[in-house]
């Protein structure tokens, strides 16, 4: 009996043992992973002050609500969207951010930004002065100011196309770019097209042979920033890019055309890539117009 007893003793001893050791393990092990979350923590933390992700902050500024997603603050009125609808309108932005990204194989440049995000300013709502303190070190491009937001009218699409294909030399590719990659990405209707298929504006404004219309072909595919002298030509030269653009990047390629886009002397760029002169490719440009346009 003596001897079982001991048997059972040792027994339970060594089971205590061995149950305290790995109670020691666990704990010894918590540690060093709790420690690499902190790590990772620390490091997105760098970016993000996670705690304000998706969440709305109504304290910030009287009678506005800061927004928070892992792309972008927004900054509105609170009496102009509710939250549903800052919710929508911010997936739609961050959507778009990732499309834009991944089409033209471009980053944002997340160094300029506040907590590495952009700032969109609903509203005009950032130009409140107090609201500029959170902006002090950052640069002119980290900010688009987005409106018309409940009309689904916003130039959000066209504005990160700016912001995300800041380098740029020339009026015609800039604009361009953004107008007809609104449009693709099915951004909403907004200026200078308004929703309107560029290919047909631009042969009806060809067609229509206007003096300001002669002027925007005569301005199209020009180094820099054109003098339209009014807002009409500014408008059709804004359509007339569009098209061009559209029409110079499906023929190149999108990773030519950025090149094109980067350059800082545009039309040379665009001779040497296509061999061809700029006259040449607006006249192929309009020809495909009146073949493709019903
Ligand atoms: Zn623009």
């Amino acid at each position: 009996m003596n001897k079982k007893r001991y048997v059972i003793l040792t027994f339970v001893i060594i089971a205590i043992i061995l149950c305290s050791n790995s109670l020691y393990s666990i704990n010894n092990y918590a540690d060093p992973i709790v420690a690499e979350d902190d790590t990772l923590d620390t490091e997105v933390q760098e970016k993000f002050d996670l705690e304000e992700l998706y969440t709305f902050d109504y304290d910030y500024k009287d009678g506005y609500i800061r927004y928070c997603t892992e792309h972008a603050i927004f900054y509105s009125q609170s009496d102009y969207l509710n939250e549903d609808e800052i919710r929508e309108f911010a997936k739609r932005v961050d959507t778009g951010i990732i499309e834009i990204e991944t089409y033209l194989n471009m980053k944002l440049d997340s160094d300029h930004y506040i907590n590495s995000r952009i700032f969109v300013n609903i509203n005009d709502s950032m130009n409140e002065p107090e609201f500029n303190n959170e902006n002090n070190d950052i640069e002119h491009t980290a900010i688009i100011s987005v409106d018309n937001i409940k009309e689904k009218k916003a130039p959000y699409i066209h504005e990160l196309i700016h912001l995300i294909a800041w380098e740029y030399s020339s009026t015609w590719t800039k604009e361009g770019l953004a107008i007809y990659l609104n449009d693709m990405f099915n951004g909403d209707p907004t200026y200078p097209n308004n929703g309107y298929d560029i290919d047909k504006l631009s042969l009806q404004f060809y067609n229509n042979g206007t003096l300001e219309s002669l002027k925007a072909f005569d301005l199209l595919g020009e180094n820099g920033f054109p003098n339209y002298e009014d807002v009409e030509t500014e408008k059709i030269f804004y359509i007339f890019s569009a098209s061009f653009v559209k029409y110079i990047e499906n023929s190149i390629g999108t990773n030519d055309f950025i090149d094109i886009y980067k350059s800082s002397d545009t039309k040379n760029s665009l001779e040497n890539i296509t061999g061809k002169s700029i006259q040449i490719l607006k006249d192929e440009w309009i020809n495909h117009l009146k073949l493709e346009v019903k």
